[in-house]
């Protein structure tokens, strides 16, 4: 059994229907959860008012922006 790590209430999760970045919400403090791992799920609780967390999404923009023109890059050495 999944617990909220919130508000502590049992989560009823199936770890089959689940998959790691799924975003899930408590059904008891309705609080926004992350699925960051599973077999066993694990949850971390999403705050809206945490910077950090804007932080994190503008970093994973960056590596995808650089690994796209890495493979520009690869093309045109390719012609
Ligand atoms: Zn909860």
């Amino acid at each position: 059994m999944t617990k909220c790590p919130e508000c502590d209430a049992d989560i009823d999760m199936d770890e089959d229907e689940v998959e790691e970045g799924e975003i899930v919400s408590c059904g008891e403090c309705d609080a926004e959860l992350e699925v960051t791992q599973i077999h066993p799920v694990h949850l971390i609780a999403i705050s809206d008012d945490d910077d950090e967390d804007e932080e994190e999404e503008d970093e994973e923009e960056s590596i995808v922006e650089k690994e796209k023109v890495k493979e520009e890059d690869d093309e045109e050495e390719v012609e």
